[in-house]
């Protein structure tokens, strides 16, 4: 089983000792960063000592020179030094680098010698040239860590991790960066000896680590093991996605052996061709490839096939399905809706769809033909001209809504998502006649319009129900079970604060 160990970057010895001791019993071990500690060699020395006295669990001391990515810059020799001095207090683990071996005998170091090798700027290709210089050293545990360029250098070094960790010695081999945070989740599943994890926010050690929380609570690091499925969302940028606090809940509430990552892709492609032999079972795809990925696909399900992208891919038995979720939420929620107040029928209703970009076409294909009418106002008319040709719609500007009277109102502009909560696309006066209300917006949860619906006796239809129907039907796709709504509703209301 893969050991959680916890980078500790703290400047002096107190408090490396104190934030060791706030570390759970899930964390195995802790580096201590000797590079990050304040003051000269002497200091440093009594610092480790008092370290190493009340350690609480396993150490590996690191003391990183600048010429490797760290932060010590005090000459090799001390630098050393301090590596032999810790090996003699009992240090559980010392981190030599690759390139210092000529300037230390390992002999000298009664303790656990982790080898290592870091590269800042790329996933070099002869990572076998690498990992026998690493082991024919007399390393206990080789150590690779390299930088990922695009996401596909992450699944190379989960398959090469997968092909050395059966044998010994152990191997540590991840990718650094926003692209590797797959292979710091997944190395439990491909065998690798351990995992790093930041203290917390703003105190990483090195790009990419993700904070022990996380690991621990969102990505369950200690239950992921060889047959843990692998989910995740693609997208470009990922950082902001709600949806591994989501997926990864709902898995731990239904007890579903699967982990939930946030995958920064620019190359579907790319990406696909190199994750799914490692075990992807289910993606969701987000800006900006849900239309790029259409032809990725081995089948299509009838929406996706409509709006021409979808949001959700299910890989079975080698083969790819694409599914719109997205757009199927969003007919529920105004299916729900329209129920309220029209008998449940949206084919007799007339529509104005304000906004023409990705949602608002996505809409209008999945509403084309089912409806009474549509008209589509956007700021830039000339875009909701093109959309309106595609989809037997009408178009107009912002200023000529106003002429209209539909049964129901939608919104897919970003007009009143945070931080401009106090804007909104449809001025009072339009909400006279109740048309029933919709709102792509889901951050506020309750938009300004939303909110003057309500007032004006309007029924509204929640971007925020829509966001999570999304997620709840992916949920579904890919485990053939009923989502954990209320959760997955509860985890993005306390993410959205
Ligand atoms: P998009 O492709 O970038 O389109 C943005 C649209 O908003 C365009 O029509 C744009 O008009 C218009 N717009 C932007 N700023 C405006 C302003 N100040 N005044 C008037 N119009 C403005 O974005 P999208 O992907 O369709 O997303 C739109 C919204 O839907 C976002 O808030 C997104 O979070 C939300 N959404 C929610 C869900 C859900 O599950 N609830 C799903 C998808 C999207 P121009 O053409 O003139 O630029």
């Amino acid at each position: 089983m893969s050991k959680l160990c916890v980078s500790i970057t703290e400047t002096t010895a107190p408090a490396v000792i104190a934030a060791m001791k706030t570390l759970p019993a899930g964390v195995d071990m802790a580096e201590v960063r000797l590079d990050c500690l304040d003051g000269d060699y002497t200091a440093i020395k009594s610092d480790l000592q008092k370290i190493c006295e009340n350690r609480d669990r396993p150490i590996i001391v690191t003391n990183r020179p600048v010429w490797e990515g760290g932060g010590w810059s005090a000459g090799e020799t001390w630098r050393l030094l301090l590596l032999k001095e810790a090996a003699d207090m009992g240090a559980d683990y010392v981190d030599v680098e690759l390139r210092s071996l000529s300037n230390i005998s390992l002999s000298e170091l009664p303790t656990r010698k982790i080898i290592s090798y870091h590269n800042y700027e790329e996933t070099p290709s002869d990572l076998e040239i690498i990992y026998r210089q690493c082991r024919y050293s007399g390393a206990d545990i080789v150590k690779i860590a390299t930088t990922a360029a695009d996401i596909s250098d992450s699944a190379r070094m989960l398959g090469f991790l997968k092909k050395h960790s059966g044998a010994p010695p152990h191997l540590i081999a991840l990718c650094m960066g926003e692209e590797g945070i797959a292979t710091r989740v997944l190395a439990p599943k491909f065998g690798g000896y351990l995992s790093f994890a930041s203290q917390g926010a703003g105190k990483n050690s090195a790009p990419g680590q993700i904070e022990w929380r996380d690991m621990i609570g969102m990505y369950r690091f200690k239950q992921i093991n060889a047959a843990t499925g692998i989910y995740g969302v693609m997208a470009d940028p990922v950082s902001h996605s709600m949806s591994p606090a989501i997926h990864n809940a709902a898995f731990a509430s239904r007890d579903i052996n699967a982990v939930y990552l946030p995958l920064k892709v620019k190359d579907p492609a790319q990406f696909l061709d190199s994750f799914q032999p490692l075990g992807v079972e289910g993606l969701s795809v987000t800006i900006p490839h849900k239309t790029a990925v259409i032809p990725l696909m081995d089948e299509l399900d009838d929406l996706a096939a409509r709006v021409g992208a979808l949001n959700t891919v299910n890989i079975s038995d080698g083969r790819r399905f694409g599914y719109n979720t997205d757009v199927a939420a969003a007919l529920g929620v105004l299916g729900e809706a329209v129920k309220k107040r029209r008998n449940g029928d949206l084919s007799r209703c007339s529509i104005l769809l304000i906004g023409a970009g990705g949602t608002a076409r996505a809409l209008a294909c999945g509403l084309s033909g089912s409806i009474r009418s549509l008209v589509i106002a956007n700021r830039t008319v000339s875009r909701a001209e093109e959309l309106a040709a595609g989809t037997g719609a009408l178009a107009c500007s912002l200023e000529e809504m106003e002429n209209h009277r539909p049964d129901i109102i939608i919104n897919t502009t970003s007009v009143g998502m945070h931080p401009e909560t106090g804007k909104t696309p449809v001025a009072a006066r339009m909400l006279a006649e109740k048309p029933i209300v919709a709102d792509a917006v889901y951050n506020p949860i309750e938009t300004r319009l939303l909110r003057e619906a309500k007032e004006a006796g309007c029924i509204t239809a929640s971007g925020f129900d829509w966001f999570v129907d999304q997620a709840a039907e992916q949920f579904r796709i890919w485990t053939g079970r009923q989502a954990p709504r209320e959760l997955m509703a509860e985890v993005v209301r306390r993410r959205l604060g």
